[in-house]
């Protein structure tokens, strides 16, 4: 017999949780923002701060252009759709959004969906089954875990970013009918850029599809800025690309898939989030497009975005911290000690810089930091603003020498 309990237990329990998560330090409190995202943000006590924790890496989310965009789009297309795609929610704006997102990622077609996670959540369950296997790196992102669990092939697990586990994993896999290898292009915590050309000779080599979610490289990776599979010269090579509108690409929000034509039409027709989710707003779907378009025809955000970074990260250095290396706009910034990276990111708070703390169990135990994101939005002189008040902050903690 399960003991049963009373209701007011139940509330109880909950609060108990939650005063637990509060002792332990990894209670999520929500900063209350008041103006719009940019490269500085209006905080609800008044204060403007320098903003490096957004994924706005083209600047895009605050920026006057997309507003027009789209109350221009909303205009013509209405606030909503009260449908879902196939019933009565697919307009041109929908149909122009998944061409564009195709022929900019060199894709066959595209499916959109209400965020990343759903394009995630869907892809998987309708595309494999029992006779299959998915081959997942060890950090990939919550979503592709959970789109996953909700399939019924096998599931292996490579350990992170490492080409021989994720060999091992392909010959432990190989009595299966499809195998499928997903990754990351780039992981968040890191700024780790996935190997795609040796994941795709390997997926050559043992016959295996390839998968990446695309939510951190879409718009920025790359000579032109197509993503990691653009960036590792693999573009042509890549199965199913999954990614977000809700970062570079506006940041507002929305996802898609991209792949074979064959694979979008049974997304369409058997993908759960999709066919069981509203329509993408017609404003955001409008807006996306005239991202792409600019996106197309110039490089311009995409190479002041990475000049940023590159200043940043040498600054940085230079000042004395020790960074993750590597060429990606999130700049881990290890503190190593998690006091330290808390305390540390509440004085860039009070210096004007808004920067999350991280640390265990979201980041390995002793690997504790403070990440930053660059944005095409942010000037020199603001990164130079920041790059003074993480001096200030680390020479008043201690970890530097001068
Ligand atoms: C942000 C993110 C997602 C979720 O994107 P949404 O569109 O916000 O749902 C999925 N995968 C990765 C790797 C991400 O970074």
């Amino acid at each position: 017999m399960p003991s049963t309990t009373s209701k007011p237990d139940f509330y109880t329990g909950l609060q108990n949780n939650l005063d637990a998560l509060r002792e332990q330090g990894l209670y999520k409190p929500e900063r209350v923002i008041s103006s719009r995202q940019g490269a500085t943000v209006v905080c609800d006590d008044g204060r403007t701060l320098i903003n490096l924790c957004a994924n706005n890496y083209l600047g895009l989310s605050g920026d006057e252009a997309m507003v027009k965009a789209s109350i221009a789009a909303t205009e013509q297309y209405g606030y909503g759709l009260s449908s879902v795609r196939f019933i009565c929610g697919t307009q041109t704006v929908h149909k122009q959004l998944e061409q564009a997102i195709s022929s900019f990622l060199g894709m066959e077609d595209t499916i959109l969906y209400a965020a990343a996670f759903d394009a995630n959540g869907g892809v998987f369950e309708p595309l494999f089954d029992e006779q299959d296997a998915i081959i997942s790196d060890a950090l990939n992102h919550a979503s592709i875990i959970d789109g996953i669990r909700l399939c019924k092939a096998a599931r292996f697990r490579y350990a992170h970013n490492d080409m021989a586990d994720l060999e091992a994993q392909l010959k432990a896999a190989a009595d299966k009918r499809h195998k499928v290898i997903v990754t990351d292009g780039v992981f968040s915590m890191d700024g780790t850029i996935a190997q795609l050309d040796k994941i795709c000779d390997l997926a050559d080599k043992y016959g295996a599809l390839v998968m990446i979610d695309e939510c951190h490289a879409s718009g920025f990776m790359g000579k032109t800025g197509r993503g990691t599979h653009e960036h590792h010269n693999v573009m042509g090579r890549i199965d199913i690309i999954t990614g977000t509108l809700g970062k570079a690409l506006g940041g507002a929000m929305g996802g898609f898939t991209a792949a074979r034509r064959e694979v979008i039409e049974t997304l369409r027709q058997k993908s759960r989030p999709y066919l069981f989710s509203n329509t993408l707003a017609p404003s955001i779907a409008g807006t996306s497009l005239t991202v792409l378009n600019t996106l197309s025809s110039s490089t311009e955000l995409r190479d002041r975005l990475h000049a940023n970074t590159a200043h940043f990260r040498s600054e940085i250095v230079k000042l004395g911290f020790t960074i993750k290396p590597g060429t990606h706009p999130i700049v881990p910034v290890m503190l190593f000690d998690a006091p330290i990276a808390q305390k540390f990111a509440q004085r860039l708070y009070e210096l004007g810089v808004l920067a999350t703390g991280f640390f265990y169990p979201v980041v390995p135990m002793g690997q504790a930091r403070v990440r930053v994101q660059m944005s095409a939005a942010h000037s020199i002189e603001q990164l130079d603003q920041a790059l003074a008040a993480f001096a200030q902050a680390g020479r008043e903690l201690g970890l530097l020498k001068n």
